[in-house]
C-alpha cells in the first residue's frame, strides 16, 4: 500500500480532483468502472504527480494506506449507493469514504447511518466550482464525523481554493450537513444569477440597451459592492459575439432555461421546515416558465396583452434609473442571502448540526460558483453574532438596504409599468416589507380560518385558544383553553 487518498469514477469531476491531489503532492490511487478512463488520465497526465492505476476495486482498497480515504465521484443516485457499499464491503473499521457527488442530503444520512453501523466512516462533501474548481482548487463543504475530519481536512485544505489564503473548506457538520450547505449554496446561486437576468432584462427591453453596452455596465458593477464571480461571467457572456450568425451570443440563444434538481431541493426543503425563502423559489419558478413551451407558445398566439411601448428616457433619468437597478440588485442579494442562512440555520437546529455559518460563509470566498467580495461582510456579521437572527438585522446590511430601499421601490413599480416581470426582485421586496410590518393580514386570515373550519385564533391582549360561533345569533366568542 503506497496511495494516502483514492479517487473512484474519472469522468470530469474525479480525474480533475485527482489531478489535483496529485498536484499537492499526494499519492493518489484511482479507478475506474471502465478502465478506459484510467488509461486517459494516466497517458495524458500521469506525469503530473504520483497516481496509482487500479484496474479492479480490489487492487485499489490494497493500493490505500491506512486508515483508507476514498473519495467516489461517479454518477449520483443508484450508482453512488453501489459504490459506496462495494468500497465498504473491501474495506475495514476506521477507513473514511467520502462522496464529493452531488447528493441529496437526506441520502447522505441515509448512507451514513448505515455505513457507520458498520464501523466506516462516511463523509458527504460537497464541492462547488465545477471541472475547473475540482481541478485548480473547489470549494468544499464536508459533513460526517468530526474523526474522519482528521484525516481528511489535511487533504481538503491543500487542494481546496484559497480566499485571503485560508482553505476554502471546513468541517461543516455530522452526517448529511455538508451536502445540505452545498444544496443551499445552490439555491443561492440559483437567486443571484435571476437577480442579474431581471436586471439585463429591464435594460435590454425597459431601457433598449444593446447586450455589449449592459456587459460594459457588469464590468464597472464589478468594480462595486457587487464584486462576483457571476458578475463577472455575466459581463463576458453578454460581450460574446455568435460566430456563425455575427450577432450577440444571448440572442441566439433559446430562453428555455436549465436545471438539475438542487433548487428545486432547496425550496422543497425550505417549506417543509417552514422558512420562507421566497427568493430562490421565484428563481426557480421563473426557470420553470421558461421552459413551458408549449404554454408560452400558446400564450404567443393569444397575444395576451401589456404594456406595449416603452417611454424613452432622458439622459439623465437613465443614468440615475442604470443606478437604481444596480442598488436594487445589491439589496435583493443581501435578502437572497439571508433567506439561505435561514434555511442552514433552521435545518441546523432541526437536524442538531453545530454549523458555524460565519465559517460558511468564509469558504463561499473562493472556488465556489457564489463566490463575492460582500461574503467577508457576511462572515463578519455571523463572527460578531450580529446576524444570528436574520443577515438583515446586521447594522451594515440594515444600513445598506434602508439606503438604497428607494431605489428599490423605483425599479420594481417602473419595470411593472413596462410590463417586465422581476420576480425575484419583487417577491425579495415583500419579504423585506412582510419582515418589517408590525402587523400583517394574517389576522384575517386567522379569521377566515376560524369562520370555515373553527381553526381558533388567538387575541393580542389575553393568552389563551379562541374560537367564535360565527353562525349563532350574537356570535359569542368561547375561550378553548
Ligand atoms: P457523471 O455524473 O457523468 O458520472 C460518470 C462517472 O460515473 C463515470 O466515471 C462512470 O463510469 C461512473 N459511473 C456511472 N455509473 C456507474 C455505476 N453504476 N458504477 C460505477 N461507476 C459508474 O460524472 P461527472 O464527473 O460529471 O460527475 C461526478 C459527480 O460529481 C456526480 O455526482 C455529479 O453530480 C457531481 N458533479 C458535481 C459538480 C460540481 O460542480 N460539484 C459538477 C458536475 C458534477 P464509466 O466511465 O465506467 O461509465
Amino acid at each position: 500500500a503506497q496511495a494516502n487518498i483514492g479517487v473512484v469514477g474519472l469522468a470530469a469531476m474525479g480525474a480533475s480532483l485527482a489531478r489535483n491531489l496529485a498536484h499537492k503532492g499526494n499519492t493518489v490511487a484511482v479507478y475506474n468502472r471502465h478502465y478506459s478512463r484510467t488509461e486517459t488520465l494516466i497517458d495524458k497526465h500521469g506525469d503530473e504527480g504520483k497516481f496509482v492505476p487500479a484496474k479492479t476495486l480490489e487492487e485499489f482498497v490494497a493500493s490505500l494506506t491506512k486508515p483508507r480515504t476514498a473519495i467516489i465521484m461517479v454518477k449520483a443516485g443508484e450508482p453512488t449507493d453501489d459504490m459506496i457499499n462495494a468500497l465498504a464491503d473491501l474495506m475495514e473499521p476506521g477507513d473514511i469514504i467520502v462522496d464529493c457527488g452531488n447528493a441529496y442530503y437526506k441520502d447522505t444520512m441515509r448512507r451514513e447511518k448505515a455505513i457507520r453501523a458498520r464501523g466506516l466512516h462516511f463523509v458527504g462533501c460537497g464541492v462547488s466550482g465545477g471541472e475547473e474548481g475540482a481541478l485548480k482548487g473547489p470549494s468544499m463543504m464536508p459533513g460526517g464525523t468530526k474523526e474522519s475530519w482528521k484525516t481528511l481536512g489535511p487533504i481538503l485544505e491543500s487542494i481546496s481554493a484559497k480566499a485571503e489564503g485560508e482553505p476554502c473548506v471546513t468541517h461543516i457538520g455530522s452526517d448529511g450537513a455538508g451536502h445540505f450547505v452545498k444544496m443551499v449554496h445552490n439555491g443561492i446561486e440559483y437567486s443571484d444569477m435571476q437577480l442579474i437576468a431581471e436586471s439585463y432584462d429591464l435594460m435590454r427591453r425597459g431601457l433598449g440597451m444593446e447586450p455589449a453596452e449592459i456587459g460594459d455596465l457588469f464590468e464597472e458593477w464589478n468594480k462595486t459592492e457587487l464584486n462576483s464571480y457571476l458578475i463577472e461571467i455575466t459581463a463576458e457572456v453578454l460581450h460574446h459575439v455568435d460566430k456563425k450568425t455575427g450577432k450577440p451570443f444571448i440572442d441566439v440563444v433559446l430562453d428555455h432555461a436549465g436545471m438539475k434538481g438542487t433548487g428545486t431541493w432547496t425550496v422543497q426543503t425550505a417549506l417543509s421546515l417552514g422558512v420562507p425563502v421566497t427568493g430562490i423559489a421565484e428563481a426557480v419558478f421563473a426557470r420553470g416558465l421558461s421552459s413551458q413551451t408549449e404554454l408560452r407558445a400558446e400564450a404567443a398566439k393569444q397575444g395576451l396583452e401589456g404594456p406595449s411601448e416603452v417611454v424613452p428616457m432622458p439622459l439623465e433619468e437613465r443614468q440615475a434609473f442604470i443606478n437604481d437597478i444596480r442598488e436594487a440588485l445589491y439589496a435583493s442579494k443581501i435578502v437572497a442571502y439571508a433567506q439561505g442562512f435561514n434555511e442552514i440555520s433552521e435545518a441546523a437546529k432541526e437536524y442538531g448540526w453545530d454549523i458555524d455559518l460565519a465559517a460558511v460563509a468564509r469558504i463561499w470566498r473562493g472556488g465556489c460558483i457564489i463566490r463575492a467580495q460582500f461574503l467577508n461582510r457576511i462572515s463578519e456579521a455571523f463572527e460578531s453574532g450580529e446576524a444570528n437572527v436574520s443577515l438583515l438585522f446586521a447594522p451594515y446590511f440594515k444600513d445598506a438596504v434602508e439606503t438604497v430601499q428607494r431605489s428599490w421601490r423605483r425599479v420594481i413599480s417602473r419595470a411593472i409599468s413596462f410590463g417586465i416581470p422581476m420576480p425575484v426582485f419583487s417577491s425579495s421586496l415583500a419579504y423585506y416589507d412582510g419582515l418589517r410590518s408590525k402587523r400583517l393580514p394574517a389576522a384575517l386570515i386567522q379569521g377566515q380560518r376560524d369562520l370555515f373550519g373553527a381553526h381558533t385564533y388567538q387575541r393580542v391582549d389575553e393568552p389563551g385558544v379562541f374560537h367564535t360561533l360565527w353562525t349563532e345569533e350574537g356570535q359569542e366568542e368561547i375561550k378553548q383553553s
